[in-house]
């Protein structure tokens, strides 16, 4: 049972390698009201990524064309690349009464806050730094240089934590679908209320 009428907007940050993109994945899979915003960036495709599903991959040119229009809710540059949200895709979902899932990194975090003060944002760590690490490289699609930029950009990140909203500790994966979900609907109770 539902009294909504338009769906709330969420993002999911958290430090490269902590399994927000599974986590993502999980929500979309076992509940019907999620929509997943797909971002703009500038960075290469890895292996296995496919334009328009996994990112919208643009040249700087292109990139820097979608903010002279203003076709960006938000966008920052994280280790050397531009990553954005497109506004169209988020604004349609919305209205449709989705609740719009916004996988960003901190700074667009924060201004997505600003615009949007209703917006709820999680904030996702692993159980550990060193498992952090262990994820980063296990992974395999960067080079070390670039993993060493990314944990650097995690220790800067680490003192917006507290603007956020909720934690979610990845330490098993279906207690923290079933964690996320709950939150995201105390917070439609929230909202429904006003
Ligand atoms: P990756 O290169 O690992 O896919 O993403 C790097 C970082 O950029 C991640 O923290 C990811 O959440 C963030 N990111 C992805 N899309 C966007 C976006 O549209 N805007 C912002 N601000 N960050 C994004």
């Amino acid at each position: 049972m539902s009294c909504r009428s338009k769906g709330i907007l969420l993002v999911i940050s958290g430090f490269a390698g902590t399994g927000k993109g599974t986590l993502v994945h999980e929500l979309l899979e076992k509940y019907d009201n999620y929509a997943l915003s797909v971002s703009a960036t500038t960075r290469s495709p890895r292996p296995g990524e496919v334009d328009g599903v996994h990112y919208f991959f643009k040249s700087k040119e292109e990139f820097e064309e979608m903010i002279h229009e203003n076709r960006l809710i938000e966008y920052a540059s994280y280790v050397e690349n531009y990553y954005g949200t497109p506004k169209e895709y988020v604004q349609q979902q919305l209205e449709n009464g989705k609740d719009v899932i916004l996988e960003i990194e901190i700074q667009g975090a924060l201004k997505i806050k600003k615009q949007f003060p209703d917006t709820l944002l999680l904030f996702m760590v692993p159980p550990s730094a060193s498992v952090l690490e262990e994820r980063l490289r296990g992974r395999g699609t960067e080079t070390d240089e670039v993993v060493r930029k990314r944990l650097h950009r995690a220790v800067e990140e680490a003192e917006f934590i507290e603007q956020y909203d909720y934690l979610i500790v990845n330490d098993d994966l279906e207690t923290c679908v079933k964690e996320t979900h709950e939150i995201i609907q105390s917070q439609h109770h929230r909202v429904d209320q006003r």
